[in-house]
């Protein structure tokens, strides 16, 4: 607060007179200020303070590195509106309205402000600038501020995320319990320490009472959550990426759970999410938002298969296989008997990794891997990651040896290439529980243990389901 009191005693208006800018890098603005870096701050604080960007800040002052600036030197700002400004993360439930009423300004204005020319263009998870009406006054007392939440973008760092918010990796892994800063990955959703977001500014129709999305920004490939709370007892039906959702209904269904997967292959954008409530007597509540997914940046590989089993390789053979799993696991067990991330299905290192685009035998990429490969030597345990009951036993084409386990609400794990099976139909198993062992019946190059994930009818990264719970 003193802070903002000692930029205005410093600020000094301009012109931009600064020489190597294009025509295409010079901010829309002409007026510029002087800033005078103050001990404890970074690009990222004084682009929120006045409304602009790092990158702005960084093109304006020919600064490469964003954590180069030193106390003590002077930044020219770009100032296209009075006052100081504020981010605000889109949160579920929150509309441009509602948003604009928390900061007392018009939807219009806050739309044009941050370019929204579209409904496409307001979503969840969509970082706003919330450039003040009037220069600020003591702020208000937070009523109900949340931590400030970074959805990590394909390709990000933990040094690149420390570095945006003025941060440091240390910092920003004891912060969010990671114990190896190079295993975050896109869509994980980090705490940054020492922001606060905003109160919410919430516009849901009873009788809900909480909506959630998690991560707030999804990717392709990896797994969602949708969660509601309800007033009273409800069902909930819902449409996210062209598929029905199922509610994972608990405490007198008052509490919702819809589980997505994002297919590998859909297309970064925005996309609606419409949600569907029905009450006891038949009264329906419908709502939307529209929600974010970014590419999963997967990579290519290349495969080799033994002479004797390249009749394998025929795709015909592969969409029938893909076909008999995805009707062994169409089915919705309204039970979770799930509670804790999903341990590993076997003891040995990872080997492939999901999503991977496939040539086999040096042919055009044609499939995509939707297992994840542990390397464990023939005959090692093949442990269930979560309890469950085993719904598919059989030997497929490509899977060889398989074993299909029902976690409840849509979610099932398979386990393929075995040389020999512990567990039949129907069994009930608990997680952990040795079901089976490695082997390389199917296509294989070697022995191995492939494992899927799959989530409402959709193969995702089973990874994602050791890294976080989604109970
Ligand atoms: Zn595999």
């Amino acid at each position: 607060m003193t802070r903002r009191l000692l930029f205005a005693a410093l600020l000094l208006t301009l012109l931009v007179t600064a020489s190597g800018l294009t025509a295409q890098e010079t901010p829309q603005t002409t007026n510029v200020t002087i800033h005078v870096v103050q001990r404890g701050e970074n690009l990222f604080r004084i682009a929120l303070e006045y409304g602009t960007t790092v990158d702005v800040l960084t093109q304006l002052n020919g600064i490469t590195l964003a954590d180069s600036i030193a106390v003590g030197q002077r930044l020219l700002v770009p100032t296209s509106t009075t006052g100081s400004a504020q981010a605000h993360v889109v949160q579920p439930g929150e509309t441009l309205a509602s948003i604009a009423a928390l900061y007392g300004i018009t939807p219009e204005a806050l739309a044009a402000e941050n370019s929204i020319t579209d409904q496409t263009g307001f979503y969840v998870g969509l970082g706003l600038i919330i450039a003040a009406a009037e220069p600020p006054v003591e702020p208000a007392p937070a009523v109900a501020s949340t931590p400030l939440i970074h959805t990590v973008l394909s390709g990000e760092t933990l040094f690149r995320i420390a570095t945006q918010y003025g941060t440091t990796v240390n910092e920003l892994a004891t912060a969010n319990g990671i114990a190896d800063p190079e295993t975050i990955y896109a869509g994980q959703q980090l705490i940054i320490p020492g922001f606060e977001s905003p109160e919410l500014a919430l516009d849901l129709p009873a009788p809900l009472t909480s909506f959630d999305v998690f991560p707030l920004v999804l990717t392709e490939g990896q797994t969602g959550r949708i969660r509601l709370t309800t007033s009273g007892g409800v069902t909930v039906s819902g449409m996210l990426l062209d598929r029905a959702l199922r509610d994972g209904a608990e405490q007198d269904n008052t509490r919702h759970t819809l589980l997505v997967g994002v297919p590998v292959g859909t297309a970064p954008g925005i996309y609606p999410l419409s949600l569907t409530l029905t009450d006891s007597a038949g009264v329906q509540t419908a709502f939307s938002t529209n929600v974010q997914v970014i590419g999963g940046g997967y990579w290519q590989e290349y495969i080799t298969v033994l002479a004797d089993r390249l009749d394998l390789l025929d795709p015909a053979v592969n969409d029938a296989e893909i076909q008999l799993l995805t009707n062994a696991m169409s089915g919705f067990t309204p039970t979770r008997y799930f509670d804790a991330p999903m341990g590993l299905p076997a003891a040995a290192p990872l080997s492939s990794h999901f999503g991977n685009l496939r040539s086999y035998n040096g042919g055009i990429f044609q499939t995509i891997h939707i297992g994840t490969d542990f390397s464990a030597a023939p005959g090692a345990p093949i442990l269930a990651t979560a309890s469950g009951t085993v719904v598919l036993a059989d030997v497929l084409n490509v899977r060889g040896m398989t074993t299909v386990i029902d976690h409840g609400w849509g979610v099932y794990t398979v386990y393929c290439h075995q040389s020999d099976r512990y567990v039949g139909l129907g069994d009930t198993v608990a997680a952990g529980q040795v079901i089976g062992a490695v082997g390389s019946t199917g296509r294989v190059s070697g022995a191995h243990l492939h494992w899927e994930v799959w989530v409402n009818g959709v193969p995702v990264d089973a990874m994602q389901w050791v890294q976080q719970s989604f109970s």
